[in-house]
């Protein structure tokens, strides 16, 4: 998008300081995005707009699907008949970079559309931070969940 430069808050610009690599979690939720995070926020909101869908909407369709996945405990569960879906819950957690009270568990939700073989992984976190923040991880980080391609495999 070729919008003007938006100013980043101080308070963004410490919550993107915990977001590299190393603070929170060794990767990093930004992978090597270089961009500021309000630009990442714009831009996705600006993407998520056109598509004609909300935070909340995504966010509501992971949950869902997590929520029947977790059943399976590890072992991967079929949900609606096209998705192939494992949750796998590792030790430890993690908290929000915004900051949020609370701690999230490290799960690692990893969902194979049986159909095109189309991979989609996510956290409980990441849906946190979909339904609160609309931060939907930079560019090149493994939890990116970059809208068109979560509206086309999940079917928004
Ligand atoms: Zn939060």
């Amino acid at each position: 998008m070729k919008d003007r430069p938006v100013k980043q808050s101080p308070e963004l610009d410490r919550v993107e300081h915990t977001m590299r690599p190393m603070y929170l979690c060794a990767e990093g939720f930004l992978g090597k995005d270089p961009r500021k995070l309000i630009e990442i926020l714009t831009e996705d909101q600006g993407t998520v707009n056109s598509l004609g869908l909300s935070h909340g909407t995504i966010a509501q369709r992971l949950k869902g699907i997590t929520e029947r996945a977790r059943s399976g405990w590890g072992d991967p569960v079929v949900v609606e008949d096209k998705f192939e879906v494992e949750v796998e819950e590792a030790r430890g957690k993690i908290p929000c970079p915004w900051g949020h009270p609370g701690l999230y568990p490290k799960t690692h939700v990893k969902l194979k559309k049986r159909e095109t073989g189309e991979v989609l992984i996510w956290s409980d976190l990441s849906i946190h931070l979909i339904e609160e923040h609309g931060f939907y991880q930079g560019k090149g980080s493994t939890y990116r969940l970059d809208p068109p391609k979560v509206k086309r495999i999940l079917e928004i």
